[in-house]
């Protein structure tokens, strides 16, 4: 546990609210000297993309993801961001995988419609 940069992961932010007072909190622990910085953006999917932030004082990696109209957000520990994040990234795959063989199904059956008609 590092007061320095942040006691606990969030799993989820509750509410806007709840994100709101977390930002506050956030810009002022970037303000102190030696102490969290930001590291740098990050992208999995055009679904989620991340902020890391990097604590000088205990060398732990953060993954912030902000709420939006799909997810509630999270702040997490680097290694469970990247299990987490993998999640997603597979689940997303197999949609991927899932559309388009339901595409290539359906443009099946135009074909024998149509080549039924002829
Ligand atoms: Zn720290």
């Amino acid at each position: 546990m590092c007061t320095t940069c942040f006691e606990n992961e969030i799993e989820q932010f509750d509410s806007a609210n709840d994100f709101q007072l977390f930002e506050i909190k956030l810009e002022q622990k970037l303000k102190q000297k030696d102490g969290l910085f930001f590291f740098r953006q990050g992208a999995e999917t055009e679904l989620i993309s991340y902020t890391i932030y990097a604590c000088k004082s205990c060398n732990s990696k953060w993954y912030l993801h902000l709420p939006n109209s799909l997810s509630l957000g999270f702040l997490l520990y680097e290694v469970n961001a990247k299990l987490l994040l993998n999640k997603i990234k597979a689940s997303d795959t197999k949609r991927r995988t899932i559309t388009m063989i339901i595409s290539f199904i359906i443009m099946l059956i135009c074909l024998f419609v149509l080549a039924d008609m002829v």
